[in-house]
């Protein structure tokens, strides 16, 4: 796809020229397709409006091989976090000596297979924690996860997820623990990076803690830099840095969770899309407050897969913005409004029992929810390898290094391009003090 200008554009003149061919709705329900998809769009893109990204970035955008729709059952994708909190507790356990930790750990290369861990434990711990041996697999229950191996398929229950390993010898002293879990802080905000030392680099945290380091790679996201580069650096960063963090763009997609009672809708409903006639949103726009303009960004809702009673809505835009302000019960009665609007003629739609939503733009850890290019990084020349380009010294010893979805050139706004980032740095780091210039 080579177009100058936005995909809005390109998409319009596509879907005239298409339409044209085959008329396949009236003009009034063409246009209002046309006008869903643009919300639609947006919560692909992350824009407020699709006549802000770029053709030709978007043409740099490149698809993930294998199952997009990946399901992890009822445990969801952040069954990952999970395993990563299990095995950050051990490793603390470990260290104040509740078990006993005989081997070594490795998070392995390659997370799309999702083969995370090399481990031998022999700890019996008390209580709620359960672990035991099985050659190199782990098998580990606590409360919030439990982890079996394959040689056990009777404990695959919904709650089950799998760590098996690749290799048995890619460390040669299984004895000595991967020292990595032990250096991780949760829960720690990094308030300073001070490379004005590019030998020793300060960390300081929002504890007030020192932590110094020889390298540093920031994988916050793009908003997050966006706040607070100015503040997080010492010295400032360069001015081509400046612009790819300005020139660059995040915007914010939320997710509503409506819980009922009873499932009101028919099984085998997937979706339910809300076109709004010319006539109706003058209306709504004439007759509701200004305050309850968001609802419009509010394009449809979707079953949830394994979760009967779920309903899951998506927001883009200005809208979802202004919906976070709002406290829960607010959006709770409004978003039930708009369903009977759209439903109430069909079903019997009862109260939603519980909701809840993401805020991605104003949680200050993340300050939007992925990014995408847009006209401004077209016009300004600014494109992720300008965000993922690592500061180095006078000889070429990369000290701050950048990784995140943002910086990825094909995978931006995905959670594999986030992953590829941060072995990028890391091989890049590697690939530094392998040719023995470490100084
Ligand atoms: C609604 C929604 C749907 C999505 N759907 C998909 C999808 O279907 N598939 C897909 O692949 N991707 C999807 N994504 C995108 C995906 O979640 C992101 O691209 C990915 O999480 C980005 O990872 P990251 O590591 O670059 O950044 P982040 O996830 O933002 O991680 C950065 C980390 O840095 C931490 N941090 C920030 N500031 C500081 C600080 N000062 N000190 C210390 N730590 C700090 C944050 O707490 C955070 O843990 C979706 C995102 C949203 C919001």
């Amino acid at each position: 796809m080579q177009h100058e200008g936005s995909y809005g554009d390109l998409f319009i003149n596509r879907f005239n020229d298409y339409y044209e061919k085959n008329r396949f709705t009236d003009e009034a329900r063409a246009s209002q397709i046309l006008e869903w998809m643009g919300k639609f769009d947006n919560s692909i893109q992350c824009s407020d409006s699709w006549f802000n990204v770029s053709a030709k970035g978007l043409a740099e955008y490149k698809h993930c091989d294998g199952d997009l729709l990946l399901n992890w059952k009822n445990r969801g994708y952040k069954t990952l976090l999970d395993i990563l909190r299990v095995l950050h507790s051990m490793s603390c356990n470990y260290r104040n000596s509740r078990f006993h930790c005989l081997t070594s750990k490795k998070i392995a290369k390659q997370t799309s297979e999702l083969i995370v861990v090399k481990m031998q434990t022999t700890m019996f711990a008390k209580r709620r924690q359960n672990v035991e041996i099985e050659r190199s697999c782990i098998h580990v229950e606590t409360d919030n996860i439990n982890i079996h191996s394959r040689e056990s398929p009777k404990l695959e229950t919904s709650k089950t997820c799998r760590l098996f390993h690749r290799s048995k010898h890619k460390h040669p002293d299984h004895l000595e623990v991967f020292p990595i879990f032990e250096n991780i802080r949760c829960s720690t905000e990094v308030k300073k990076i001070d490379y004005v030392n590019p030998n020793e680099i300060t960390i300081t945290t929002h504890t007030g803690e020192d932590i110094k380091a020889n390298n540093v790679i920031f994988t916050a996201s793009l908003g997050v830099l966006k706040h607070d580069y100015t503040s997080l650096f010492n010295p400032p960063l360069p001015r081509s840095k400046e612009l790819a963090i300005n020139g660059l763009n995040i915007g914010t997609v939320n997710k509503i969770f409506l819980e009922f009672s009873h499932q009101w809708w028919p099984t085998e409903a997937a979706d339910f899309e809300f076109l709004w006639p010319e006539e109706e949103k003058k209306k709504f726009l004439e007759e509701t407050p200004a305050e309850d303009h968001w609802l419009l960004d509010v394009f449809g809702f979707f079953t949830v897969d394994y979760q009967p009673r779920i309903l899951c809505g998506w927001i883009t835009g200005e809208g979802a913005r202004d919906m976070e302000t709002l406290p829960a019960c607010e959006v709770k009665e409004k978003i039930y409004g708009l369903l009977k609007k759209f439903l109430d003629k069909k079903y019997i739609i009862p109260s939603p029992d519980k909701i809840l939503t993401s805020k991605w733009h104003s949680d200050s850890s993340f300050r939007g929810s992925y990014s995408f290019r847009s006209l401004t990084s077209e016009d300004r020349n600014v494109w992720a390898s300008d965000l993922a380009h690592p500061i180095v010294t006078g000889v070429n010893k990369p000290i701050i290094l950048f990784a995140g979805e943002a910086t990825h050139s094909h995978y931006y706004s995905t959670v594999h391009g986030a992953v590829m980032t941060g072995f990028r740095e890391a091989n890049r780091l590697i690939e530094y003090y392998a040719r023995g210039s470490a100084s």
